[in-house]
């Protein structure tokens, strides 16, 4: 029980708290931490092999061969979204280590523990004889305020306001996500969260959570403590049973007057964003672009740290539809680690002005084909020599210029004129730097006089012949053009290719 005793001087009343030692934690918490250790595969990446926690047994069908413990099979490209795994490079001399806070309730007053076990297991020739040797230790012990967290061994006091000013001095918005160390578990004991009801902890209906904090392994001390107590917005989170956005981003919530001005999303998706405990950063991509594909959301989700100011301009200058875009990645089989070559492609398409409004631009046919096709592309165009010998040939290709009362014809003289053409006519001229700088093929570009800076007809020849003439989208031109267009070819003079 918490005593009250008066200070060295006998000038105020301090607080006597006993707090446990390493030696007197509780029977029931040991089990409790136990239990909760076990039940992890390990996978060793060297050998790609998967381990029983448990005794260290290499696993054969995701069944342990001594303590038969079934665990669920995993798929090797989920490694890294699986929650009960541990990566190792290595498992010799294999050192696991699990934190776990305990709340303990002394009528009005909350302590919270955090209790680190290191396991460390020593493997031996034979894996038979792994053995497992544990230390526990007691990290910190808190007493837990209303606006203040005291470190009952140190003394030191922890203020929200002090926590929220660091905050605010930070620039990532969803920094507390990865608060926890990462190489640790996290766990929470769960069985005393209703006995919060009688202490500070009453408005922010924290035990709500008990279910969901069952499944958690990654519980930070601030989701426990200053979260649920410092903003109001936690009770209203909880209140909708949004607990991921409670326990991770409440002060994300707190301006507006109704659930469109808080939320950033219509509240017809509340019950959506129920069912999937929507995270953080899937709520940010759904208010992005509204959508009920948890799924999606979760792909998007993944890369929103990086991407996010991405997605956000895809919406708005290419009416880009997130929903549509997951259908499209999907039926391609971009798997979502392969998602940065999506956004490669997009910024060698936006680089090479294609028209990134276009269906078929965005969402190009063979998309893996299509991305390779493009930083081809790319890499001639930056290709200074390329350009340098297109500039060149030029000056010669100049001997066929063509001039009558109506249209001009002359030779592209760089790769940014293809470009430009590919842009203006909608074709694929902008991929013949190549041909025309090695003279496998010649480019010219037929203007009419009284609108010679816009693209008209992009006629293509090879020895001496037209084979091939099209204006935009690749149309043919009219027979009036056709007739120029073979007068001049009448007349053309051939440029000798030098070796
Ligand atoms: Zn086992």
């Amino acid at each position: 029980m918490v005593q009250l005793k008066y200070n060295e001087n006998f000038d105020s009343i301090i607080k006597e708290i006993p707090i446990w030692s390493e030696e007197n934690i509780p029977q029931n918490i040991l089990d409790f931490m136990e239990k909760k250790e076990k039940n992890m595969v390990i996978y060793e990446e060297s050998q790609n092999t998967f381990y029983c926690e448990n005794c260290l047994e290499p696993l054969e069908n995701f069944i342990c061969p001594k303590c038969h413990q079934v665990y669920p099979e995993i798929l090797l490209e989920n490694l890294n979204t699986t929650p009960d795994m541990i990566i190792k490079d290595k498992i010799e001399n294999l050192e696991i280590i699990n934190v776990f806070y305990v709340f303990e309730i002394y009528g009005s007053d909350v302590i919270l523990y955090k209790i680190r076990k290191e396991n460390r297991y020593s493997m031996p020739p034979y894996l038979s004889k792994t053995s497992k040797q544990s230390k526990i230790e007691i990290v910190s012990s808190y007493l837990v305020e209303k606006n203040s967290l005291t470190e009952l061994k140190t003394s030191k006091v922890l203020s929200f306001e002090t926590l929220v000013k660091e905050m605010k001095e930070r620039t990532a918005e969803f920094n507390f996500e990865d608060i926890s160390s990462y190489n640790a578990r996290h766990f929470l004991y769960t069985e005393n969260l209703l006995d919060l009801k009688n202490t500070i902890y009453k408005y922010s209906r924290i035990w709500e959570l008990k279910e969901f904090y069952e499944s958690e392994r990654n519980i930070s001390l601030y989701e426990l403590t200053f979260f649920p107590l410092y903003y109001p917005s936690y009770e209203y989170l909880v209140n909708y049973k949004l607990y991921d956005l409670a326990r991770k981003v409440p002060y994300l919530f707190c301006k507006g007057k109704n659930f469109q001005e808080i939320f950033g999303v219509e509240k017809k998706y509340l019950s959506f964003m129920q069912k999937i405990n929507i995270s953080p950063y899937e709520w940010k991509v759904m208010q992005i672009c509204p959508m009920l594909d948890k799924e999606a959301l979760k792909y998007f989700g993944a890369w929103c740290d990086v991407y996010c100011s991405y997605y956000d301009e895809w919406v708005r200058v290419y009416h880009m539809n997130l929903k549509e875009l997951y259908d499209y990645l999907k039926r391609e089989e971009v798997e979502y680690w392969l998602f940065p070559d999506y956004i490669d492609y997009l910024d060698m398409a936006n680089t090479m002005r294609l028209d990134l409004k276009k269906k078929d631009v965005l969402y190009p046919k063979n998309f893996m084909e299509a991305h390779d096709k493009l930083y081809q592309e790319m890499e001639i165009m930056k290709d200074p020599e390329i350009d340098s010998k297109i500039k060149s040939l030029s000056n010669v290709l100049k001997l066929n210029y063509y001039e009558d009362e109506d249209y001009v014809i002359y030779p592209a003289s760089s790769i940014e004129d293809l470009i430009k053409e590919s842009q203006d006519q909608h074709n694929c001229v902008r991929t013949y730097g190549e041909k025309v700088a090695s003279v496998d093929s010649e480019i010219y570009f037929m203007r009419k006089k009284s609108d010679l800076n816009h693209s008209f007809v992009t006629i293509e020849v090879i020895d001496k012949k037209v084979v091939q003439a099209r204006c935009k989208y690749n149309e043919d031109p009219s027979e009036d053009i056709w007739k120029v267009i073979e007068k001049w070819e009448k007349n053309l003079i051939p440029v000798i290719k030098q070796k």
